[in-house]
């Protein structure tokens, strides 16, 4: 993109939809987000701003209120998202992983009654796997969701939701049998609208971060929750963990796209920069290190991009699989963190102030490590194909 990069997958309309899309953010996000970096969260009228605009759902079939796009938009949103340094921006939950299970697992009666909503911003998605006894072991959760007649009752502590404060719509994974191992797992929407006030659904605390300042981060509580059994996810009980494996290659995809974007813009700024800033009667870019530091990680982010636009071509074909998203999900990750914190070092001083962008970058870049399966999960995920 930065570097007149054309990826293959991009076609006439996308390019139209990327110009659109960048102009909307533009225009609608960038000059809100110190008022919501300061306040937590973003606001939720502007979900509902982006959802008359086309964001939401853009790769949800349009008999749903979606965009009837495929995963190449979904593409073109998370790279405007970062171009515009908008990562706190919760939509790749909402629109790229919570609308996919929906769609994917939901009755036709589930589709009719919630996608509609999450397209038009009435309805804002998170997921609630991570709890504070585990998160890379999802295995082990502890969160309980008991059939009683034609309700779950849901007991347990949620934490680490992205869009926590603000969501209605709450994919839940939680045990239907606790006496079973990942074949106890199950996916249960919660429709906060109908239980919060009723005593036993509770948000947590919205979390102090060290980037994404504007990402409403949160924990979640439930105690003798009720829900109707009509809001499992799937014919039958006990295919969570299954259906989590089948979507987790499109959210780390959606993560490694992030890290090219971001990658391609710490580096643009960065070069602006080491041409103006003088030191020695010369510009920072007239050093040597400065121009092979630079041309190494120009190397890198390409390669990154690369890769994941060949995933983001299989992903949209059908035929990515888990090993692959799992290596672009690590490597771009990796190479986002070095990249971003070589850029901010040739900032020199001005790289530790908040008030230039590559400072706020190094914080945002450091959770890409760890959320969506961490690094090292990555790994083991790889090795276990070898
Ligand atoms: C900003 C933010 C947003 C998030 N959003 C969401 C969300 O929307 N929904 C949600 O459910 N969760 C979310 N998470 C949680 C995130 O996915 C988890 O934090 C992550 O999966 C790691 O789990 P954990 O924190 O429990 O670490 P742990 O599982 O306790 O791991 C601790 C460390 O040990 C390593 N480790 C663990 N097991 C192994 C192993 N077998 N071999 C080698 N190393 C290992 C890990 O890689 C990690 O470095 C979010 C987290 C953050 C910070």
């Amino acid at each position: 993109m930065f570097d007149n990069h054309v990826s293959p997958w991009m076609d006439e309309e996308l390019h139209i939809m990327r110009d659109a899309v960048r102009k909307f953010f533009q225009k609608e996000f960038v000059p809100n987000m110190e008022k919501w970096e300061k306040q937590g969260y973003i606001d939720r009228e502007a979900w509902r701003v982006a959802g008359a605009a086309g964001i939401l759902c853009a790769s949800i079939p349009t008999e749903y209120g979606g965009g009837g796009g495929d995963f190449r938009h979904e593409m073109v949103l998370v790279e405007e998202i970062g171009y515009a340094r908008l990562g706190s921006f919760g939509n790749g939950v909402h629109s790229g992983i919570v609308a996919h299970y929906i769609n994917a697992y939901g009755s036709e009666a589930q589709k009719q009654a919630w996608l509609p909503k999450m397209a038009s911003g009435e309805m804002v998605g998170a997921i609630a796997m991570t709890e504070p006894g585990t998160g890379s072991d999802l295995q082990a959760v502890a969160t309980t969701a008991i059939k009683q007649g034609d309700h779950y009752v849901i007991n347990g502590q949620k934490t680490f939701l992205t869009n926590g404060q603000t969501a209605n719509l709450i994919c839940v994974v939680a045990k239907t049998d606790p006496t079973e191992s990942a074949k106890g797992i199950s996916l249960i929407v919660v429709e906060t609208d109908k239980v919060e006030g009723k005593g036993g659904f509770n948000r947590g605390r919205n979390l102090e971060k060290l980037g994404m300042k504007a990402q409403d981060t949160s924990e979640i509580f439930f105690d003798e929750v009720r829900v109707p059994v009509a809001n499992l996810l799937g014919s039958a009980e006990g295919r969570g963990f299954i259906q989590l494996m089948q979507q987790l290659p499109q959210e780390r995809l959606i993560i490694a796209a992030g890290a090219c974007a971001a990658m391609e813009y710490a580096l643009k700024i960065t070069s602006e920069y080491v041409k103006q800033r003088k030191a020695f009667g010369k510009r920072i870019l007239d050093f040597q290190n400065t121009q092979f530091k630079l041309a190494e990680r120009y190397t890198e982010a390409r390669l990154a991009r690369v890769f994941v636009d060949d995933c983001a071509m299989k992903l949209a074909a059908g035929t990515l699989d888990e090993t692959t998203a799992a290596m672009a999900k690590w490597w771009t990750t990796q190479k986002q963190c070095e990249i971003v914190d070589e850029c901010l070092q040739f900032f020199g001083g001005y790289g530790y102030m908040l008030e230039y962008p590559i400072a706020k970058m190094y914080a945002d870049s450091r959770i890409q490590k760890i959320y969506g399966g961490s690094n090292e999960i990555m790994k083991m995920l790889i090795a276990r194909a070898i």
